[in-house]
Protein backbone atom coordinates (compact mmCIF):
# COMPACT_ATOMS: atom_id res chain seq x y z
CA UNK A 1 0.00 0.00 0.00
CA UNK A 2 1.50 3.43 -1.01
CA UNK A 3 1.54 5.78 1.49
CA UNK A 4 0.62 9.11 -0.34
CA UNK A 5 -1.52 11.61 0.95
CA UNK A 6 -5.14 12.12 -0.99
CA UNK A 7 -4.33 15.27 -3.47
CA UNK A 8 -6.29 18.40 -2.55
CA UNK A 9 -9.18 19.41 -5.28
CA UNK A 10 -12.56 20.92 -5.51
CA UNK A 11 -14.58 18.20 -6.75
CA UNK A 12 -14.39 15.07 -7.05
CA UNK A 13 -17.93 13.08 -9.03
CA UNK A 14 -17.19 8.96 -8.39
CA UNK A 15 -18.73 5.97 -9.73
CA UNK A 16 -21.11 5.85 -12.96
CA UNK A 17 -19.85 5.61 -16.17
CA UNK A 18 -17.97 8.51 -18.00
CA UNK A 19 -18.93 9.16 -21.31
CA UNK A 20 -16.07 11.84 -22.55
CA UNK A 21 -16.71 12.42 -25.74
CA UNK A 22 -12.81 12.74 -26.13
CA UNK A 23 -11.40 12.19 -30.01
CA UNK A 24 -10.52 8.23 -29.04
CA UNK A 25 -14.24 8.29 -27.69
CA UNK A 26 -13.47 7.05 -24.56
CA UNK A 27 -15.57 5.34 -21.94
CA UNK A 28 -14.82 4.85 -18.54
CA UNK A 29 -17.30 2.55 -16.74
CA UNK A 30 -17.63 2.41 -12.87
CA UNK A 31 -15.30 6.04 -13.20
CA UNK A 32 -14.72 9.00 -11.29
CA UNK A 33 -12.81 12.60 -11.90
CA UNK A 34 -11.30 14.84 -10.05
CA UNK A 35 -11.99 18.97 -10.51
CA UNK A 36 -9.76 21.99 -9.63
CA UNK A 37 -9.98 25.63 -10.62
CA UNK A 38 -12.64 24.82 -12.76
CA UNK A 39 -11.06 22.58 -15.11
CA UNK A 40 -10.77 18.44 -14.79
CA UNK A 41 -7.28 17.66 -13.52
CA UNK A 42 -7.85 13.69 -13.60
CA UNK A 43 -10.34 11.48 -14.47
CA UNK A 44 -9.90 7.52 -13.97
CA UNK A 45 -11.27 4.29 -12.45
CA UNK A 46 -13.86 5.23 -9.60
CA UNK A 47 -11.17 2.65 -7.70
CA UNK A 48 -8.21 5.14 -7.83
CA UNK A 49 -10.53 8.29 -7.27
CA UNK A 50 -9.12 7.82 -3.46
CA UNK A 51 -6.03 9.73 -4.60
CA UNK A 52 -8.02 12.85 -4.23
CA UNK A 53 -10.17 14.53 -1.42
CA UNK A 54 -12.49 17.09 -2.08
CA UNK A 55 -14.85 19.73 0.47
CA UNK A 56 -18.06 18.09 -1.94
CA UNK A 57 -18.18 14.61 -3.79
CA UNK A 58 -21.09 13.72 -6.10
CA UNK A 59 -21.85 10.05 -5.92
CA UNK A 60 -23.01 9.28 -9.74
CA UNK A 61 -23.48 5.28 -9.17
CA UNK A 62 -25.79 4.16 -12.11
CA UNK A 63 -25.54 7.35 -14.00
CA UNK A 64 -23.96 8.60 -16.93
CA UNK A 65 -21.15 11.47 -16.31
CA UNK A 66 -20.75 13.43 -19.83
CA UNK A 67 -19.88 16.63 -21.15
CA UNK A 68 -22.62 19.83 -20.80
CA UNK A 69 -24.08 20.26 -24.40
CA UNK A 70 -23.62 23.67 -26.04
CA UNK A 71 -26.54 25.60 -27.46
CA UNK A 72 -24.42 27.26 -30.53
CA UNK A 73 -27.24 29.63 -31.49
CA UNK A 74 -30.39 31.14 -29.22
CA UNK A 75 -32.36 34.21 -28.42
CA UNK A 76 -32.63 34.83 -24.90
CA UNK A 77 -35.14 37.37 -25.25
CA UNK A 78 -37.64 35.71 -27.40
CA UNK A 79 -37.65 33.39 -24.34
CA UNK A 80 -41.45 34.38 -23.78
CA UNK A 81 -42.62 34.06 -27.29
CA UNK A 82 -42.42 30.34 -26.73
CA UNK A 83 -45.31 28.83 -28.56
CA UNK A 84 -47.01 32.42 -29.64
CA UNK A 85 -46.49 32.20 -33.16
CA UNK A 86 -48.59 28.72 -33.08
CA UNK A 87 -51.14 30.86 -31.48
CA UNK A 88 -51.30 33.38 -33.96
CA UNK A 89 -51.32 30.68 -36.68
CA UNK A 90 -54.08 28.93 -35.12
CA UNK A 91 -56.20 32.23 -36.07
CA UNK A 92 -54.91 33.70 -39.22
CA UNK A 93 -51.98 32.92 -41.64
CA UNK A 94 -48.75 34.97 -40.28
CA UNK A 95 -47.17 37.70 -41.72
CA UNK A 96 -43.94 36.63 -43.23
CA UNK A 97 -41.22 36.84 -42.88
CA UNK A 98 -41.52 36.09 -39.18
CA UNK A 99 -38.16 37.58 -37.92
CA UNK A 100 -39.35 40.79 -39.02
CA UNK A 101 -43.27 41.22 -37.99
CA UNK A 102 -42.37 39.56 -34.91
CA UNK A 103 -39.36 39.12 -33.55
CA UNK A 104 -37.90 42.28 -34.00
CA UNK A 105 -40.94 43.81 -32.70
CA UNK A 106 -41.37 42.30 -30.22
CA UNK A 107 -37.67 42.74 -28.71
CA UNK A 108 -37.89 46.20 -29.56
CA UNK A 109 -40.75 46.35 -26.48
CA UNK A 110 -38.67 44.99 -23.90
CA UNK A 111 -36.95 46.80 -21.17
CA UNK A 112 -33.78 45.95 -19.74
CA UNK A 113 -35.53 44.15 -16.92
CA UNK A 114 -37.75 42.13 -19.31
CA UNK A 115 -34.31 41.05 -20.79
CA UNK A 116 -32.92 40.19 -17.69
CA UNK A 117 -36.10 38.11 -16.61
CA UNK A 118 -36.41 36.42 -20.05
CA UNK A 119 -32.75 35.22 -20.28
CA UNK A 120 -32.47 34.16 -16.41
CA UNK A 121 -35.66 32.02 -17.21
CA UNK A 122 -34.14 30.72 -20.26
CA UNK A 123 -30.58 29.45 -18.73
CA UNK A 124 -32.50 27.71 -15.84
CA UNK A 125 -34.34 26.14 -19.17
CA UNK A 126 -31.17 25.38 -20.23
CA UNK A 127 -29.14 24.31 -17.20
CA UNK A 128 -32.20 21.83 -16.57
CA UNK A 129 -31.53 20.37 -20.17
CA UNK A 130 -28.19 19.82 -19.71
CA UNK A 131 -26.86 22.83 -21.87
CA UNK A 132 -23.94 24.42 -20.26
CA UNK A 133 -22.89 26.97 -22.62
CA UNK A 134 -24.61 29.05 -25.16
CA UNK A 135 -23.90 31.68 -27.76
CA UNK A 136 -26.60 34.12 -28.20
CA UNK A 137 -27.70 35.34 -31.50
CA UNK A 138 -27.89 39.11 -30.89
CA UNK A 139 -30.25 40.65 -28.80
CA UNK A 140 -30.93 44.05 -27.07
CA UNK A 141 -29.84 44.97 -23.74
CA UNK A 142 -27.18 42.48 -24.09
CA UNK A 143 -25.50 43.68 -20.59
CA UNK A 144 -28.53 41.86 -18.60
CA UNK A 145 -27.97 38.71 -20.69
CA UNK A 146 -24.73 38.74 -19.26
CA UNK A 147 -25.61 39.75 -15.78
CA UNK A 148 -28.39 36.80 -15.93
CA UNK A 149 -25.99 34.19 -16.89
CA UNK A 150 -23.03 35.33 -14.41
CA UNK A 151 -25.96 35.18 -11.68
CA UNK A 152 -27.25 32.03 -12.75
CA UNK A 153 -24.10 29.93 -13.34
CA UNK A 154 -24.47 29.26 -17.01
CA UNK A 155 -21.24 29.58 -19.81
CA UNK A 156 -22.05 31.95 -22.68
CA UNK A 157 -21.47 34.31 -25.28
CA UNK A 158 -23.90 37.06 -25.22
CA UNK A 159 -24.40 39.71 -28.39
CA UNK A 160 -26.34 43.14 -29.40
CA UNK A 161 -28.69 42.62 -32.06
CA UNK A 162 -26.98 44.84 -34.46
CA UNK A 163 -27.96 46.44 -37.74
CA UNK A 164 -27.65 49.84 -39.60
CA UNK A 165 -30.38 49.89 -42.04
CA UNK A 166 -33.70 49.64 -41.91
CA UNK A 167 -34.69 46.85 -43.90
CA UNK A 168 -38.00 48.21 -44.71
CA UNK A 169 -39.36 48.89 -40.90
CA UNK A 170 -36.74 48.46 -38.34
CA UNK A 171 -38.73 49.41 -34.68
CA UNK A 172 -37.12 52.96 -33.82
CA UNK A 173 -35.34 51.12 -30.34
CA UNK A 174 -33.35 48.41 -32.41
CA UNK A 175 -31.87 50.96 -35.02
CA UNK A 176 -28.22 52.53 -34.66
CA UNK A 177 -26.34 54.35 -37.07
CA UNK A 178 -23.18 52.71 -38.61
CA UNK A 179 -21.16 54.13 -36.03
CA UNK A 180 -22.90 53.46 -33.17
CA UNK A 181 -23.43 50.20 -34.37
CA UNK A 182 -19.75 49.63 -34.15
CA UNK A 183 -18.76 50.89 -30.96
CA UNK A 184 -21.67 49.57 -28.65
CA UNK A 185 -20.03 45.96 -30.23
CA UNK A 186 -16.34 46.76 -29.09
CA UNK A 187 -17.74 48.17 -25.68
CA UNK A 188 -19.52 45.33 -25.02
CA UNK A 189 -17.08 42.44 -25.99
CA UNK A 190 -14.41 44.65 -23.68
CA UNK A 191 -17.07 45.08 -20.58
CA UNK A 192 -16.74 41.03 -20.71
CA UNK A 193 -13.62 39.96 -21.55
CA UNK A 194 -12.13 39.40 -18.02
CA UNK A 195 -15.13 37.47 -16.94
CA UNK A 196 -14.53 33.88 -16.28
CA UNK A 197 -17.86 32.60 -18.04
CA UNK A 198 -19.48 35.48 -19.58
CA UNK A 199 -18.74 37.16 -22.45
CA UNK A 200 -19.34 38.83 -25.11
CA UNK A 201 -19.33 37.74 -29.41
CA UNK A 202 -19.49 41.11 -31.78
CA UNK A 203 -22.75 40.50 -34.32
CA UNK A 204 -24.57 41.05 -37.67
CA UNK A 205 -27.84 40.22 -37.25
CA UNK A 206 -27.99 39.54 -41.01
CA UNK A 207 -26.74 40.56 -44.65
CA UNK A 208 -29.78 42.33 -45.63
CA UNK A 209 -29.98 44.73 -42.53
CA UNK A 210 -26.09 45.57 -42.12
CA UNK A 211 -24.49 48.24 -44.67
CA UNK A 212 -20.89 47.27 -46.48
CA UNK A 213 -19.18 49.34 -43.93
CA UNK A 214 -20.33 48.23 -41.03
CA UNK A 215 -20.05 44.40 -41.86
CA UNK A 216 -16.36 45.69 -42.81
CA UNK A 217 -15.76 47.57 -39.48
CA UNK A 218 -17.09 44.32 -37.41
CA UNK A 219 -14.83 42.10 -39.39
CA UNK A 220 -11.75 44.33 -38.43
CA UNK A 221 -13.07 44.59 -34.89
CA UNK A 222 -12.99 40.55 -34.57
CA UNK A 223 -9.60 40.24 -35.68
CA UNK A 224 -8.63 42.86 -33.42
CA UNK A 225 -10.30 42.13 -30.76
CA UNK A 226 -9.86 38.35 -31.85
CA UNK A 227 -13.52 37.52 -31.26
CA UNK A 228 -16.39 36.17 -32.95
CA UNK A 229 -18.80 37.62 -35.52
CA UNK A 230 -22.54 36.01 -34.58
CA UNK A 231 -24.74 36.23 -37.87
CA UNK A 232 -27.58 34.26 -39.18
CA UNK A 233 -26.42 33.62 -42.83
CA UNK A 234 -27.87 31.59 -46.18
CA UNK A 235 -31.22 31.28 -44.09
CA UNK A 236 -33.95 32.83 -46.51
CA UNK A 237 -34.69 33.03 -49.95
CA UNK A 238 -35.20 36.68 -49.67
CA UNK A 239 -31.87 37.11 -48.80
CA UNK A 240 -30.56 35.43 -51.28
CA UNK A 241 -32.40 37.62 -53.83
CA UNK A 242 -31.50 40.53 -52.12
CA UNK A 243 -27.65 39.82 -52.72
CA UNK A 244 -28.00 38.23 -56.10
CA UNK A 245 -30.44 41.74 -56.77
CA UNK A 246 -27.95 44.16 -55.11
CA UNK A 247 -24.72 42.83 -55.42
CA UNK A 248 -24.83 39.88 -58.39
CA UNK A 249 -23.41 37.35 -56.22
CA UNK A 250 -24.80 34.88 -52.99
CA UNK A 251 -24.94 36.01 -49.70
CA UNK A 252 -21.58 33.68 -49.08
CA UNK A 253 -19.62 35.00 -51.72
CA UNK A 254 -20.55 38.90 -51.36
CA UNK A 255 -19.07 38.34 -47.71
CA UNK A 256 -15.86 36.33 -49.01
CA UNK A 257 -15.36 38.97 -51.94
CA UNK A 258 -16.35 41.32 -48.59
CA UNK A 259 -12.94 39.73 -47.02
CA UNK A 260 -14.55 39.25 -44.22
CA UNK A 261 -14.96 35.34 -44.42
CA UNK A 262 -13.32 33.93 -41.78
CA UNK A 263 -12.63 31.82 -38.76
CA UNK A 264 -14.02 34.84 -37.03
CA UNK A 265 -17.48 34.58 -38.53
CA UNK A 266 -20.07 32.43 -36.93
CA UNK A 267 -22.93 31.51 -39.09
CA UNK A 268 -26.25 30.02 -37.50
CA UNK A 269 -28.53 28.01 -40.39
CA UNK A 270 -26.21 28.17 -43.23
CA UNK A 271 -28.88 26.13 -45.66
CA UNK A 272 -29.75 27.64 -48.88
CA UNK A 273 -25.88 27.32 -50.03
CA UNK A 274 -24.51 26.46 -53.29
CA UNK A 275 -22.13 23.98 -53.93
CA UNK A 276 -19.57 27.06 -54.66
CA UNK A 277 -20.56 28.63 -51.45
CA UNK A 278 -20.13 25.10 -49.50
CA UNK A 279 -16.13 25.29 -50.75
CA UNK A 280 -16.07 28.85 -49.24
CA UNK A 281 -16.93 27.40 -45.91
CA UNK A 282 -14.38 24.92 -46.20
CA UNK A 283 -11.78 27.13 -47.53
CA UNK A 284 -12.19 30.39 -45.55
CA UNK A 285 -13.14 28.38 -42.10
CA UNK A 286 -16.31 30.16 -40.71
CA UNK A 287 -18.06 28.19 -38.15
CA UNK A 288 -21.76 27.27 -38.30
CA UNK A 289 -24.68 26.20 -36.61
CA UNK A 290 -27.45 23.31 -37.63
CA UNK A 291 -30.68 24.47 -35.90
CA UNK A 292 -32.38 21.21 -36.91
CA UNK A 293 -36.10 22.29 -35.42
CA UNK A 294 -35.86 24.91 -37.70
CA UNK A 295 -33.51 24.19 -40.80
CA UNK A 296 -35.33 21.92 -42.43
CA UNK A 297 -38.09 24.38 -43.32
CA UNK A 298 -35.35 26.38 -44.79
CA UNK A 299 -34.09 24.01 -47.43
CA UNK A 300 -32.04 21.20 -47.96
CA UNK A 301 -29.30 21.54 -44.72
CA UNK A 302 -25.61 20.12 -45.71
CA UNK A 303 -24.87 19.39 -41.93
CA UNK A 304 -23.11 16.17 -43.09
CA UNK A 305 -21.23 17.60 -46.05
CA UNK A 306 -19.85 20.11 -44.49
CA UNK A 307 -18.64 18.55 -41.32
CA UNK A 308 -17.11 15.62 -42.77
CA UNK A 309 -15.32 18.38 -45.08
CA UNK A 310 -14.03 19.72 -42.06
CA UNK A 311 -16.47 22.97 -41.23
CA UNK A 312 -16.95 23.50 -37.68
CA UNK A 313 -20.40 23.23 -36.52
CA UNK A 314 -22.42 23.18 -33.16
CA UNK A 315 -25.95 22.13 -32.80
CA UNK A 316 -28.40 25.39 -31.88
CA UNK A 317 -31.95 25.32 -30.91
CA UNK A 318 -32.73 29.04 -32.19
CA UNK A 319 -34.12 29.82 -28.89
CA UNK A 320 -37.63 28.91 -27.38
CA UNK A 321 -39.29 31.06 -30.44
CA UNK A 322 -38.59 29.37 -32.82
CA UNK A 323 -38.24 25.35 -31.77
CA UNK A 324 -40.43 25.37 -28.36
CA UNK A 325 -37.36 23.66 -26.75
CA UNK A 326 -34.23 24.72 -25.72
CA UNK A 327 -32.97 20.54 -25.43
CA UNK A 328 -30.25 20.16 -27.55
CA UNK A 329 -30.51 16.22 -27.10
CA UNK A 330 -33.93 16.74 -29.09
CA UNK A 331 -31.96 18.96 -31.39
CA UNK A 332 -29.25 16.22 -32.34
CA UNK A 333 -32.02 13.05 -32.77
CA UNK A 334 -34.23 15.42 -34.69
CA UNK A 335 -31.54 16.51 -37.05
CA UNK A 336 -30.62 12.29 -37.51
CA UNK A 337 -33.63 11.73 -39.09
CA UNK A 338 -33.62 14.69 -40.83
CA UNK A 339 -29.76 14.46 -42.34
CA UNK A 340 -31.02 10.63 -43.13
CA UNK A 341 -33.47 12.11 -45.57
CA UNK A 342 -31.01 14.26 -47.00
CA UNK A 343 -27.89 12.92 -46.71
CA UNK A 344 -28.21 9.17 -46.85
CA UNK A 345 -32.05 7.78 -47.95
CA UNK A 346 -31.43 9.23 -51.89
CA UNK A 347 -28.81 7.40 -52.07
CA UNK A 348 -29.99 4.44 -50.17
CA UNK A 349 -27.40 4.79 -47.38
CA UNK A 350 -28.83 3.31 -44.01
CA UNK A 351 -27.07 5.58 -42.00
CA UNK A 352 -26.05 9.36 -42.90
CA UNK A 353 -24.62 10.67 -39.96
CA UNK A 354 -24.59 8.45 -36.62
CA UNK A 355 -26.36 9.71 -33.42
CA UNK A 356 -22.89 9.65 -31.59
CA UNK A 357 -21.39 11.60 -34.29
CA UNK A 358 -24.30 14.45 -33.40
CA UNK A 359 -23.48 14.28 -30.05
CA UNK A 360 -19.88 14.89 -30.88
CA UNK A 361 -21.12 17.65 -32.95
CA UNK A 362 -23.52 18.83 -30.08
CA UNK A 363 -20.75 18.71 -27.45
CA UNK A 364 -16.87 19.36 -28.70
CA UNK A 365 -18.13 20.20 -32.20
CA UNK A 366 -19.64 23.11 -30.79
CA UNK A 367 -17.20 24.16 -28.31
CA UNK A 368 -14.87 24.33 -31.34
CA UNK A 369 -17.15 26.50 -33.52
CA UNK A 370 -17.49 28.79 -30.26
CA UNK A 371 -13.30 29.19 -30.09
CA UNK A 372 -13.07 26.73 -26.85
CA UNK A 373 -11.02 23.52 -27.98
CA UNK A 374 -10.86 22.72 -24.46
CA UNK A 375 -14.37 22.49 -23.76
CA UNK A 376 -17.39 19.66 -24.69
CA UNK A 377 -15.03 16.74 -23.87
CA UNK A 378 -14.10 15.18 -20.75
CA UNK A 379 -10.85 14.93 -19.88
CA UNK A 380 -7.10 16.67 -17.83
CA UNK A 381 -7.00 20.05 -18.82
CA UNK A 382 -10.87 20.22 -20.10
CA UNK A 383 -13.66 23.04 -19.20
CA UNK A 384 -15.20 21.45 -16.01
CA UNK A 385 -18.34 21.65 -17.59
CA UNK A 386 -20.07 18.27 -16.92
CA UNK A 387 -23.66 16.69 -16.51
CA UNK A 388 -24.79 13.64 -14.53
CA UNK A 389 -28.06 11.89 -16.16
CA UNK A 390 -30.35 9.44 -15.03
CA UNK A 391 -30.08 6.10 -16.95
CA UNK A 392 -31.78 3.75 -13.99
CA UNK A 393 -35.65 3.88 -15.59
CA UNK A 394 -36.93 0.82 -18.32
CA UNK A 395 -37.26 3.29 -20.98
CA UNK A 396 -33.05 3.37 -20.70
CA UNK A 397 -32.41 0.43 -19.77
CA UNK A 398 -29.87 -2.03 -20.26
CA UNK A 399 -27.32 0.50 -20.12
CA UNK A 400 -24.91 -2.26 -22.51
CA UNK A 401 -23.37 0.85 -23.72
CA UNK A 402 -23.18 4.22 -22.26
CA UNK A 403 -22.26 6.12 -25.28
CA UNK A 404 -25.18 4.40 -27.48
CA UNK A 405 -27.75 5.28 -24.89
CA UNK A 406 -26.44 9.22 -24.26
CA UNK A 407 -26.60 9.61 -28.53
CA UNK A 408 -29.70 7.94 -28.72
CA UNK A 409 -31.80 7.84 -25.89
CA UNK A 410 -31.09 10.54 -23.57
CA UNK A 411 -33.30 13.95 -23.59
CA UNK A 412 -32.98 16.64 -21.41
CA UNK A 413 -35.26 15.69 -18.48
CA UNK A 414 -32.77 12.84 -17.92
CA UNK A 415 -30.23 15.37 -16.91
CA UNK A 416 -29.94 15.11 -12.67
CA UNK A 417 -27.23 17.48 -12.21
CA UNK A 418 -24.81 19.99 -13.67
CA UNK A 419 -21.26 21.22 -13.58
CA UNK A 420 -20.19 24.50 -14.84
CA UNK A 421 -16.56 25.73 -14.33
CA UNK A 422 -16.25 23.01 -11.61
CA UNK A 423 -19.33 25.01 -9.55
CA UNK A 424 -22.25 22.69 -8.90
CA UNK A 425 -25.17 24.59 -10.71
CA UNK A 426 -28.00 22.29 -10.22
CA UNK A 427 -28.27 19.56 -7.76
CA UNK A 428 -30.44 16.42 -8.25
CA UNK A 429 -32.71 18.60 -10.55
CA UNK A 430 -32.51 21.53 -7.88
CA UNK A 431 -31.41 24.91 -9.23
CA UNK A 432 -28.46 26.34 -6.73
CA UNK A 433 -28.18 29.38 -7.71
CA UNK A 434 -31.29 30.96 -7.80
CA UNK A 435 -35.17 30.47 -6.15
CA UNK A 436 -36.93 28.60 -9.19
CA UNK A 437 -39.97 28.96 -7.71
CA UNK A 438 -39.96 32.70 -6.84
CA UNK A 439 -38.69 33.08 -10.74
CA UNK A 440 -41.37 31.17 -12.07
CA UNK A 441 -44.20 33.20 -10.18
CA UNK A 442 -42.04 36.49 -11.55
CA UNK A 443 -41.95 35.10 -14.90
CA UNK A 444 -45.64 34.15 -14.83
CA UNK A 445 -46.85 37.89 -13.94
CA UNK A 446 -44.47 39.79 -16.35
CA UNK A 447 -45.06 37.57 -19.44
CA UNK A 448 -48.69 38.36 -19.30
CA UNK A 449 -48.25 42.19 -18.96
CA UNK A 450 -45.97 42.30 -21.99
CA UNK A 451 -48.05 39.79 -24.04
CA UNK A 452 -51.06 41.95 -23.40
CA UNK A 453 -48.53 45.18 -25.12
CA UNK A 454 -47.37 42.58 -27.99
CA UNK A 455 -50.98 41.09 -29.17
CA UNK A 456 -51.46 45.31 -29.86
CA UNK A 457 -48.52 45.56 -31.97
CA UNK A 458 -48.69 41.98 -33.58
CA UNK A 459 -52.27 42.64 -34.69
ZN1 LIG B 1 -31.68 32.93 -34.91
Amino acid sequence: MENRQPEPVDLVIRGGDIVTMDEAGTVIRDGALAVRDGRIVWLGPATEAWRFQAPETLDAGDHIVMPGLIDAHMHAAQHFLRGKLSEISRKRAPKMPVWKHYYLPYEAMLTPEDVHLSALAAYANMLMVGTTCFAEAGGPHPDMMARAADEIGIRGFVALSTTDQQGGGMPAPLSMTTHDAIERNRALVGRWATHRRVKAFLALRQIIICSEDLIKAIAAAASELDVKIHTHLAEGTYEVDFCLERFGKRPTEYLADLGVLSHHLHCAHSVLLSPGEVDLYVRHGPSACHCGFHNYALGVPRLTEMWRRGVPFGLGTDGAASSATLDVFQVAHVARIGQQVVAGTPWHMRTAISSEELLTIATRGGAKALGMPDAGWLGPGAKADIIVVAVDDFDQQPVADPLFVAANIVVGRDVRTVVVDGRVVMKNRELLTIDAEALKAKVASRRTAIMAAFDGVAA
